[in-house]
């Protein structure tokens, strides 16, 4: 890779953790897509993780359930969210008196302990796990971020999503956060004389991106929703009476939790002794990520009478019928690419196989490996089936191409493993545009999808033939008109404005001729 450029609007100024003027790496520009100038022009950070192209963002989940474990049930809430965050977690706790936060780097089984969270007492507790979009992966934005108020208080917030104007928020607060949930915290806590439900009301307006968000006081729990509502957050039942307020139904599911309903786009949800009660901050305009669909959230998620498992399936179906083709199986890109890769089996008849084996312990890893390790890239991940692939046409179903790099290296792997042909089927369209509300999908420099036609792709990764799913066949798939759904990604079209985004249009083209 040539040219390295921000993922994210010029007009975001830099920070580092420590409050320091950055240098290269801006503090809060998306990790991964930073412009940074290493000088073998790849993130090591994230090179294991790369290879299973864009990344969630984050998972929050509250609990308010007097009587109840409050932070162990946010504890196996978060297990559920796992894979939205795997850089950080925490949990912070109420029993009304005060706030106690623990978080530290890691996940979920390593930042706590029977002890850790025995100390966590409360009857209202806020959960969270973090990829880093902005601001760098250390513990000082390890969240819930704990803010204390003018009058003696506090509060603890959970954010998900990415803010666009942070550094106009920034600017008016005269202070240099470490990124873009810390800035909420700050303008929440600094709202004097009002309850936390009347700061939010204010504030949040003022908020400009995608954002759901958990925050809660001493005595209270809190969720709010940007308007567009990008970001997933839905509201569950405990059957003794509690509350829960979680990223995904997965969430609530892991907890008994029963689905109650979404917190709507524009609103905030307070939740206290006298149950739950809503207010409004800005009118609804949904306009909901349709990468969750593909990728992003568990199969088992269920939003907006949809299920997350049933629409990859029927996007597999789709693919099958819009790029069918003369093979003799199927086999999936272990995990996200598994229901599709089952629905264009069911669809075309071929028989479905495991032919490739995920090592599901390599991951994101405090044991970074070694250079020379590095460079065997997608085999430290997934591994051929040998007796599966031998002397086969393959149909490999994928969610997303982002870079190129991983399916390239795919495509070799098999070959080597001895695949006859290998056509490679996508359930979204090309990703062409970087994401600003909270995916890290690479910059658009590094975007394959950028610049390139469908055969010069194909020509890159080297399979025989490659087909990516119609923009109509995707949103077919799922329970969405295209008019309630984020597409930027594929089509350039920023449902919420993205300062500087024209800037960045304009900037110079991809370039795969020294790609990482
Ligand atoms: S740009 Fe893509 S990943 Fe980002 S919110 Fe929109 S659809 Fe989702």
């Amino acid at each position: 890779m040539t040219l390295r450029q921000p993922a994210h609007p010029p007009s975001a100024r830099a920070s580092t953790t420590d409050g320091a003027p950055a240098t290269s790496a801006p503090g809060w520009l998306p990790t991964g897509a930073s412009g940074d100038s290493d000088p073998d022009g790849v993130d090591d950070r994230d090179d294991l993780d790369d290879l299973d192209g864009p990344h969630e963002e984050c998972g929050v989940i509250g609990v308010y359930a007097p009587g109840e474990e409050v932070a162990r049930l946010a504890y196996f809430g978060l297990y559920a969210l796992q894979h939205r965050g795997q850089e950080s977690a925490g949990i912070a706790a109420s029993s009304g008196r005060r706030i106690v936060v623990h978080k530290d780097m890691g996940l979920v089984n390593q930042v706590f302990t029977d002890t850790g969270l025995a100390a966590l007492e409360g009857h209202l507790a806020l959960g969270h796990c973090r990829y880093s979009t902005t601001g760098a992966s250390s513990w000082v934005n390890a969240q819930p971020q704990y803010r204390e108020t003018p009058t003696g208080g506090g509060l603890a917030l959970g954010h998900n999503g990415n803010l666009v104007n942070t550094a106009e928020l920034a600017r008016e607060l005269q202070e240099e956060p470490a990124n873009d949930s810390e800035l909420m915290a700050s303008l929440l806590a600094r709202e004097v004389d009002v309850s936390l439900e009347e700061a939010i009301v204010r504030t949040a307006p003022r908020f400009t991106g995608a954002y759901s968000v958990i925050v809660m006081d001493e005595e209270r729990l809190h969720a709010f929703r940007d308007p567009n509502g990008v970001r997933p957050l839905q509201i569950g039942r405990l059957p003794a009476g509690g509350w829960v307020v979680a990223s995904e139904t997965s969430a609530l599911d892991i907890v008994g939790a029963v689905y109650f309903r979404d917190v709507s786009p524009g609103e905030v949800v307070t939740i206290d002794g006298n149950g739950l009660h809503s207010r409004r901050f800005a009118p609804p305009n949904p306009t909901f990520c349709l990468f969750e669909w593909v990728y992003l959230a568990r199969p088992d998620h269920r939003q907006d009478g949809g299920s997350v498992l049933y629409a990859r399936r029927s996007m597999g179906r789709q693919l099958a019928r819009e790029a069918p083709v003369e093979a003799d199986i199927v086999i999936p890109v272990p995990e996200a690419g598994r229901d599709a890769a089952a629905g264009y089996a069911a669809e075309t008849g071929l028989p479905f196989s495991d032919g490739l084996v995920k090592n599901r312990y390599v991951g994101r890893t405090f044991i970074q490996p070694t250079q020379s390790l590095r460079q065997l890239g997608i085999k430290l991940k997934l591994s051929p089936v040998r007796e599966v692939v031998e002397g086969r046409r393959l149909v490999v179903v994928d969610d997303s191409i982002v870079r190129g790099n991983t399916a390239r290296q795919l495509v070799a792997m098999l070959r080597e493993a001895g695949a006859a042909e290998v056509h490679l089927r996508i359930t979204s369209p090309p990703v062409a545009n970087p994401c600003y509300y909270g995916i890290d999908m690479a910059s658009r420099a590094e975007l394959i999808g950028a610049d390139l036609e469908v055969e010069a792709i194909r020509d890159f990764i080297g399979c025989d033939t490659l087909h990516y799913i119609s923009l109509e066949g995707l949103i077919a798939s799922t329970p969405h008109q295209r008019e309630k759904l984020c597409t930027a990604c594929f089509t350039g079209e920023y449902p919420i404005p993205v300062p500087g985004e024209h800037e960045q249009l304009a900037q110079i083209r991809f370039d795969f001729s020294g790609t990482a």
